[in-house]
């Protein structure tokens, strides 16, 4: 048998992926919550605004994802018909990001050929979950991810790796496989909200080093992978002959928050340098500094925003040079099983 072999999966200048929070508001308070209520708003859109700024982000022709987000989506009411509004609209995919309480009855309220259901879990167990997201919540996101299954809905599940359950990560694959779970995304925790406060703070923080990461992430996606999962994880580090891309300049992707703020970069969502503001329905470009000026500097080690938030995870040689370049935070990698 092959051996799963991870490939980058490079930006593509047709796709363009559309991240929607429609409220910021949460049933839970994880420790690493990056949403920031002072940047980004706490109201929860109305229904009519989401649909007009729907179709301010609608292009058919091109193949355009939507990523549903809050808070918790699944507190909004409308959540159903804002997703039929957007498959009206020709959004290609619709995913819906989930704690996992599925508010609403939202199970009983679409089909699942009408959204991909992505549950947040961090932990293989209560006892390494629940300290990060909640009492409790384990056991209620896999019940009711094991009840989407059963209903027939494509679920994912997605995996926030920090210092606190790294080691935890190699148990998930046999626990997704045993649930019935299609894809795994693995992602890093982020500098942002609350993880980036808990390390400001010294307290015990949730950052990895470059060797915690290349430790244990691709080989545990490539075992989930040899269990028949479809993996997608951050490249993070670039090898040495691969080019660096920032996906604010060669892809289209676009975080749209309740206040207003469509930032291109998910890294300076925590900093008034969003590209646009929605006014009036209209997408207007924003003037002065924005992330965008940051997208053109062009640094030997890669990532930008990186550099500039967390500069102490690279490491330089003695003749200065940095030993990896920082990948884009939107550049992914993809295992699956061969043959
Ligand atoms: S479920 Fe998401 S939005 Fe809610 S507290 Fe946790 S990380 Fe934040
Ligand atoms: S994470 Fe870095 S490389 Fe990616 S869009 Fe932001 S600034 Fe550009």
């Amino acid at each position: 048998m092959n051996q799963p072999v991870a490939k980058t999966l490079h930006f593509k200048p047709h796709e363009r992926n559309i991240f929607f929070h429609l409220l910021t508001a949460c049933n839970l308070a994880c420790c690493h919550c990056y949403i920031n209520p002072e940047q980004h708003g706490s109201r929860t859109l109305p229904e009519a605004t989401i649909a007009s700024w729907l179709k301010l982000f609608a292009e058919p022709g091109k193949r355009t994802n939507l990523i549903l987000l809050g808070g918790e989506p699944t507190l909004h009411p409308a959540l159903p018909s804002i997703i039929r509004t957007a498959r009206g609209l020709g959004y290609h995919s619709i995913t819906v990001d989930t704690n996992g309480f599925l508010h609403h009855d939202l199970l009983h309220r679409i089909e699942p050929h009408e959204a991909v259901l992505s549950f947040s879990l961090d932990g293989p167990t209560p006892e390494v979950n629940d300290p990060l997201r909640g009492e409790g919540v384990f056991a209620t996101c896999t019940a009711n991810l094991a009840r989407a299954v059963a209903l027939g809905f494509e679920v994912s599940v997605i995996y926030t790796v920090s210092a606190r359950n790294l080691h935890h990560l190699a148990a998930m694959p046999t626990l997704l496989k045993g649930l019935g779970v299609s894809h795994f995304f693995i992602q890093v925790i982020g500098l942002r909200g609350k993880s980036a406060a808990a390390s400001e703070g010294g307290g015990p923080g949730f950052q990895l080093t470059p060797a915690q990461w290349l430790a244990v992430v691709p080989q545990v996606a490539a075992e989930a992978a040899r269990q028949g999962l479809h993996v997608i994880f951050p490249k993070v580090f670039l090898d040495p002959d691969e080019p660096f891309a920032c996906a604010g300049k060669v892809a289209e992707n676009f975080f749209i928050f309740p206040n207003g703020r469509v930032y291109r970069c998910p890294l300076c969502e925590d900093y008034p340098l969003h590209t646009y503001q929605i006014e009036d329905a209209c997408l207007r470009p924003r003037e002065g500094l924005t992330e965008t000026d940051l997208f053109s500097l062009d640094i030997p080690e890669g990532c930008v925003m990186n550099k500039l938030l967390q500069p102490g995870s690279i490491e330089y040689t003695a003749e200065g040079r940095p030993r990896h370049r920082i990948s884009c935070c939107l550049l992914k990698q993809e295992a699956i099983k061969q043959g």
